[in-house]
């Protein structure tokens, strides 16, 4: 997921350091923040299905709880570092905070490719993972949930796991666990609607018709999928979308200039998102190179997939037609394309507040578990709507006011508000 000059966790801490200046911080504050309070990295040993033993090395990072408990996701990557996780930790606090709800960051991986990996050594990783992590995650310290490659299966092993050790019933310890068994309907969609939500009012703030635009999606997975369909939805076409190969290990971009069919292409993925190139040839799409995504004629784009796509090195390729970047990654632009996206005066919807309505829904999930009443499909759709828009609005009025960039106003809200929580609370 990302290469080896590019270190997230560096770029994590620049953007913080950006923001910490604007908000003239105290020293004291800015050590706090642009670190992590806490990391566990450990071994996982399971028995393969050939009989022989590997060993797996897990992750988790809290890194900031002033909120409420640490949340965040739990990423299966053969590329997985400490350092992404501790990246992503610091994105989750960022996120929680800018959609105003009561929690706080963290994030764990798995160094392991769940493509290479059967049903059973899956679970027992996932198994694994909560072995080592049990006393130190939990409904009120710490909730974990899906991210690159886990889902609500892994998840419901992982709640079993816990349950066994703690002996008793926790279904507020992990989200986007199956619906039935603790999971809220809507967590799925989630992140993905989420992403055309804060679009949709990007557009609205812009006097922009969705009907009138074009997208090029970056990635196929559950986030770009369900992005995919909301932004149909509102009228708008999408031409390109680009996803993994796993077999010639490398990304390919599926072209069509009428607009690509959302349940037809998802006919022919497989669970990682991976499209059939020759099933798509034959439905009349154009199969080119994964990079080829940035460089569409279009309207949006929708960095959908890893961190460090937009960079320096491919941000002068973008058409100047582009109008609105909207991050359903997390950390897919990197503070150098960021000048250039600023001066070229594109409007963002930053990573973490486009991409927060999965962590909206998991905090509704908690919620509905807690109480163990569960919500319609419609009641937590809506919830979620009024939540990212809220979260929207509050972020482009300040960016208006102050005539900032939306990512630094965004950063603005969200370590105000966490710098408040640990000033309140008497660490800083
Ligand atoms: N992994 C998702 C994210 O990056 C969701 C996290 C959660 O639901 O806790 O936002």
């Amino acid at each position: 997921m990302t290469n080896k000059n590019f270190n997230p966790f560096e770029m994590a801490q620049k953007q913080f350091d950006n923001v910490a200046e604007l908000l003239n911080l105290d020293e004291g504050t800015r050590e706090l923040l642009r670190n992590p309070l806490r990391e566990f990295q450990f071994l996982i040993p399971v028995k393969m299905d050939d009989g022989s033993v590997k060993v797996f090395r897990g992750f988790r990072v809290q890194h900031n709880d002033a909120r409420g408990p640490a949340k965040g996701g739990i990423r299966f990557h053969p590329q997985e570092t400490i350092d992404t996780v501790r990246a992503l930790s610091m994105w989750m606090t960022w996120k929680c905070a800018v959609v105003d709800i009561p929690l706080g960051g963290g994030k764990g991986g798995v160094i392991c490719d769940p493509h290479n990996l059967s049903a059973s050594e899956q679970e027992q990783i996932s198994r694994g993972w909560v072995r080592q992590m049990a006393k130190n995650v939990g409904p009120l310290n710490d909730v974990p949930a899906p991210d690159v490659m886990t889902n609500a299966q892994h998840m419901i092993w992982m709640l079993d796991e816990y349950e066994a050790i703690h002996g008793a019933k926790y279904p507020g310890f992990i989200t986007g666990k199956p619906v039935g068994l603790g999971g809220s309907l809507g967590r799925t969609e989630a992140t993905g609607f989420g992403v055309i939500f804060t679009l949709r009012e990007a557009m609205k703030a812009k006097g922009v018709n969705p009907a009138d635009t074009v997208a090029s999606v970056q990635g196929f997975g559950n986030v770009a999928q369900y992005a995919i369909r909301k932004y149909t939805e509102l009228g708008g076409k999408v031409i390109s979308v680009s996803s993994w190969d796993q077999e010639d290990q490398t990304s390919y971009m599926f072209k069509r200039e009428s607009g690509i069919d959302i349940d037809e292409l998802l006919g022919i993925t497989d669970k990682f998102g991976g499209i059939d190139k020759e099933a798509a040839k034959n439905l009349g799409y154009e199969v080119l190179p994964g990079d080829e995504w940035i460089k569409q004629d279009v309207d949006v784009l929708i960095p959908a997939a890893l961190e460090n796509q937009i960079r320096e090195d491919n941000i002068n390729s973008i058409s100047d037609k582009v109008k609105f970047i909207v991050e359903g990654a997390n950390g897919p632009t990197t503070p150098e394309a960021d000048e250039v996206i600023k001066e070229k005066g594109i409007f963002v919807v930053p990573d973490f507040l486009a991409n927060a309505g999965g962590v909206t829904c998991s905090y509704f999930e908690q919620v509905q578990s807690n109480m163990n009443f569960f919500w319609t499909k419609e009641e937590v759709l809506t919830k979620l709507d009024e939540k990212m828009t809220a979260a929207f609005k509050a972020v482009y009025e300040l960016s208006e006011k102050k005539k900032i960039y939306m990512r630094d106003a965004a950063y603005v809200i969200s370590v105000s508000r966490v710098a408040d929580a640990c000033k309140k609370r008497g660490w800083v």
